[in-house]
């Protein structure tokens, strides 16, 4: 006979054994799971990065490795640090290292410019370049963040900018590749407006040089942007500034003044910007920054693979990081 005493210790060990099984199974596909990672990187893998200073903050490599992984494809994604004195032989090195792709952000995106063999149309219009294919050595240089913004704005925030009257807060790097890409996507009116008002008239002379009068184009001063009678007449008001990047910045737009129907977009990234709380906080339709690293990254994406950028895959990808 089989005492009680018996079988409880049988059924203890017996539970205690299964437990110890279904640990080790765990813990063994956990560690298939990082060395089929690891494995997928062989001698054919095809290295893309970006180059910043610094670098450490960026958020691309987690979308494009993404990118990559579900689109099976044998690339990887990596940050360069690069010092601003080492750009030239950072970009010497795509070629010599053969790395097919590179994004390019501050502060190297104007700097790398002359380094470069092909500049697409468009940057060389914007004065910069965020991204660099490199075709069989020849080293491409595109901007895709004007394209980036629009491709939000109508697929993400399904807003048509054609014919719109725009507000666009800002004269640097982002306001001259966003300006350029609203008039090419047909605006009627763009309002500019810039801290330091000579730099924004730099941008309205260029502008003006390039589309003459194919947009209305005016700038105004910097404490315009709360003017109730600027809100009333425009649709879209965008924050191109670096307002809002540090915790304690100051608020962008008197809430009062911001009428009902206003489309926000504010292109800082790295956080929850007062301007899109207020966005929220008055029911209006906004974007943030995020939105446009993405859609600018997955055009940068099929500049160098050819292929459609998994964007659902490489939201989620930032989403899931940003909810850590
Ligand atoms: P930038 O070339 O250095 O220009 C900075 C702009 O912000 C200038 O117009 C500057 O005005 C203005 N500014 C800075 N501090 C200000 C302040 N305290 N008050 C008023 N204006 C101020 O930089 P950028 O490359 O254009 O970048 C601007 C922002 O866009 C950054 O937050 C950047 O991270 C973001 N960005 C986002 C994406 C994206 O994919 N989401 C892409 C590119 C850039 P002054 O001319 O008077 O100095």
């Amino acid at each position: 006979m089989i005492s009680i005493k018996k079988v409880v210790w049988y059924r203890n060990f017996l539970f205690r054994h299964r437990a110890a099984k279904i640990c080790v199974l765990i813990e063994l596909n956990g560690a298939m799971k990082s060395s089929e990672q690891l494995s997928k990187i062989d001698g054919k893998t095809k290295i893309a990065g970006v180059f910043g200073y610094p670098v450490e903050h960026s958020l691309s490599p987690l979308f494009h490795n993404a990118a990559f992984a579900r689109l099976g494809l044998n690339f990887v994604y990596l940050p360069f640090s690069v010092k601003p004195e080492e750009l030239k032989i950072a970009v010497e090195s795509i070629r010599s290292l053969n790395i097919v792709g590179m994004n390019v952000t501050i502060p190297h995106k104007e700097k790398v410019l002359p380094y470069l063999d092909e500049i697409s149309p468009e940057a060389k219009v914007i004065g910069a370049v965020n991204t660099i294919r490199n075709k069989e050595g020849k080293l491409i240089g595109y901007n895709t963040d004007g394209d980036g913004f629009i491709e939000s704005l109508k697929k993400q925030g399904g807003f048509d900018p054609k014919g719109k009257n725009v507000f666009l807060l800002g004269s640097g790097g982002a306001a001259y590749a966003i300006s350029f890409a609203l008039i090419k996507n047909g605006i009627k009116k763009l309002i500019l407006a810039n801290r330091t008002y000579s730099r924004g008239r730099a941008l309205l002379e260029h502008l003006k040089k390039i589309f003459q009068d194919k947009c209305q184009l005016s700038l105004v001063e910097f404490i315009e942007k709360n003017s109730s009678f600027i809100m009333s007449e425009i649709d879209l008001l965008i924050n191109a500034t670096s307002i809002g990047m540090h915790s304690g910045d100051p608020g962008l737009i008197a809430p009062e003044i911001l009428p009902p129907n206003i489309f926000i977009y504010d292109v800082v990234y790295n956080r929850k910007t007062p301007f899109l709380k207020l966005a929220e906080e008055r029911k209006l339709a906004f974007l943030g920054g995020l939105d446009m690293l993405v859609y600018q990254g997955a055009l940068s994406f099929e500049i160098w693979t050819d292929q459609k950028a998994p964007v659902e895959v490489m939201k989620k990808a930032l989403r899931r990081e940003l909810s850590k």
